[in-house]
């Protein structure tokens, strides 16, 4: 990878299948914040694993496969009583990473800037073509 996603994930396996590439990770941090209360806890509730779409590597589609952990909030005063611990590299409850997503913002502005340039180009004018002549006459 061109540049560490997160400090805290730890690489495990990976494996290429057809066109994709899937990299197992797991978070090695002790301690999680409770994004509730800000109070942290290192009591594991469980894990689940979080299948993540990240940037191409060599033409090869990237799946980071994430072993997120769940925990205990031990804050009495905490209207929760477990969370998921959280990474700065994705949104609350995504499928991609955020430098995938603004990677894809990134392209989309650029096709539908080409997408106005070839209608105003091409089709207006074509557009205007096909208009009696008065009301070309009247621009
Ligand atoms: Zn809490």
């Amino acid at each position: 990878m061109d540049e560490i996603i997160d400090q805290n994930l730890e690489y495990i396996i990976h494996e290429i299948i057809d066109d994709a590439i899937f990299i197992n990770v797991v978070s090695n941090r002790e301690t999680v914040i409770c994004p509730y209360c800000d109070t942290p806890s290192s009591k594991v509730h469980s894990h689940y694993e979080r299948s993540l779409q990240d940037l191409p590597i060599q033409g090869l589609k990237v799946r980071v496969i994430l072993n997120n952990k769940k925990m205990f909030c031990n804050n009495p005063g905490c209207n929760h009583t477990t969370f998921a611990e959280s990474f700065d590299f994705l949104n609350f409850k995504a499928t991609k990473t955020k430098r995938l997503e603004n990677k894809i913002i990134k392209i989309s502005m650029n096709v539908s800037s080409l997408t106005a340039t070839d209608l105003l180009s091409k089709k207006a004018p074509y557009f205007l073509a096909k208009l009696p002549l008065k009301s070309k006459i009247s621009y």
